[in-house]
């Protein structure tokens, strides 16, 4: 047995070898280049389409095949125990420790856990012609009809013969899901135990991926009971809000709606009885912010990002870190230029009790024009940001709510505090006359709009 691992590993090696050689340009490889050399001059390669070809099809199987084996051997490593020996919690994160890409890892350990109730697929796969979003899309499509129908040994394997003849990941979901329709056992309403489809919290996932572009895509299938409370939580955040100057809402029902969802999560973060994390801190954001000077003494030749990150979701743009750090019970990272942390704390220059009291009394709410959101909806905004000097006062706060937060802190919309000790509103520059004098706007606490600064009493 050792042996035919070892010849197998020695097999993989030499196949690595010989496309690394293929790939690396002449002159930093003693004798391969060759594709590197077709690369660099497409023309020596003429019009034989037919060699062209016949290489891409290979490669394409290799590519299904060494998949396909990756998701096995992740199987073995898990059954054989080589994971807990090396303290990771999951296979997937052997896989990413290893620098295989979070989708990836999850579809190869997917696969590799499914293979044995897909027995004819994977005798397609382990001659490279399968791929293992293919694959992973009948793994998947099994454990969402078994979730639904019991199934027996034959039945399974009718399941396996119909998802396997789709054409594409996609058919295959669909046609697990019209399978789970159509195989649906009646329910027993004598059964008092029998809980119908709609009502199983058994079934509930929830997926949630942060893509290349830095944006969370979140997917979400819950009972029917869940899902109602997720809408009585909702409805009431998705009211339309009119604009400043009486004109309704631009936003649509799903941008309100996600607006009110990413409402609900910053209440909970803002409260106190949620599971913290290492140290009793209760983060609401984990902002990681790099010194700004990299190793310029040093000379280090690695690339140092100059850029802040998220603890999750990763790089963010100078404006959101501005909005992060203007007002949240943060957990900030400084980096240090080899990238390890240097100095883990609160934000110390949080608005106190008293402080929040007197802007609560003074802006009753959201304090942009129109806006008018309750006083648990809104930050507190520093006018003349901490950093660049702005005390935590009165004199210097306004709250709120997050979307006029942020319209603050991403647009040409500011805000400052007038002589009348009131925030006054500044729209942005009108392009088409740019000279034009910006008339700054009462706060929404007075009410009335108007336009005149002494108005205020
Ligand atoms: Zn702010
Ligand atoms: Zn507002």
């Amino acid at each position: 047995m050792a042996g035919i691992d070892a010849a197998f590993a020695d097999v993989v090696d030499q196949f690595a070898d010989v496309l690394t050689e293929a790939l690396c340009p002449p002159g930093e490889s003693t004798s391969g280049g060759e594709l590197a050399r077709l690369c660099a001059a497409p023309s020596t390669v003429g019009s034989d389409d037919d060699r062209i070809l016949a290489m891409m099809v290979g490669l394409a199987r290799v590519l299904n095949l060494s998949t396909t084996a990756l998701s096995q051997v992740a199987e073995v490593a898990e059954r054989a125990g080589t994971r807990r020996r090396k303290r990771l919690k999951s296979p997937v994160e052997l896989l990413k420790q290893l620098g295989v890409v979070p989708a990836l890892a999850q579809r190869l350990v997917r696969v590799g856990q499914a293979a044995r109730q897909m027995p004819g697929l994977m005798s397609r796969a382990r001659v490279g012609g399968v791929p293992i979003e293919q694959a992973d899309a009948v793994a998947r499509g099994i454990s969402f009809v078994q979730k639904r129908v019991p199934l027996d040994d034959e039945s399974l394997a009718d399941l396996v013969r119909r998802l396997s003849s789709q054409a594409t990941p996609k058919d295959v979901d669909n046609r697990a899901r019209e399978l789970a329709i159509e195989w649906a056992p009646e329910i027993d309403e004598t059964d008092p135990d029998a809980v119908p489809v709609a009502e199983n919290p058994d079934l509930n996932e929830m997926t949630l991926v942060t893509g290349q572009d830095g944006r969370t895509i979140v997917s979400l299938d819950t009972d029917a009971l869940s899902g109602e409370e997720l809408s009585q939580a909702l409805d009431p955040l998705c009211k339309p809000i009119p604009q400043p100057d009486g004109t309704p809402d631009p936003r649509s029902a799903s941008q309100r709606r996600a607006d009110a969802h990413a409402q609900i999560i910053r209440d909970y973060l803002a409260g106190r009885d949620r599971p913290t994390v290492s140290g009793g801190v209760l983060p609401h954001v984990t902002l990681i912010v790099p010194i700004a000077q990299a190793s310029a003494e040093t000379g280090a030749a690695q690339e140092s990002s100059r850029v802040a990150s998220l603890g999750f979701t990763g790089p963010v743009s100078a404006s959101t870190v501005g909005l992060v750090v203007c007002e949240a019970a943060m957990r900030r990272v400084v980096m240090d230029a080899d990238s390890a942390p240097m100095d883990v704390g609160r934000e110390h220059r949080l608005v106190t009790a008293g402080l929040r009291k007197a802007l609560e009394a003074r802006d009753r709410g959201c304090a942009f024009p129109g806006c008018g959101r309750p006083v648990s909806w809104t930050d507190a905004h520093h006018c003349t940001p901490w950093s660049e000097g702005g005390d935590t006062a009165i004199d210097n706060c306004v709250l709120l709510c997050r979307m006029h937060h942020t319209v603050i802190h991403q647009t040409g919309w500011e805000v400052f505090i007038g002589h009348d000790r009131h925030p006054w509103f500044r729209p942005p520059l009108d392009p088409d006359h740019p000279k034009r004098f910006r008339e700054p706007i009462r706060s929404n606490a007075r009410r009335t709009m108007t336009l005149e600064p002494t108005a205020a009493a």
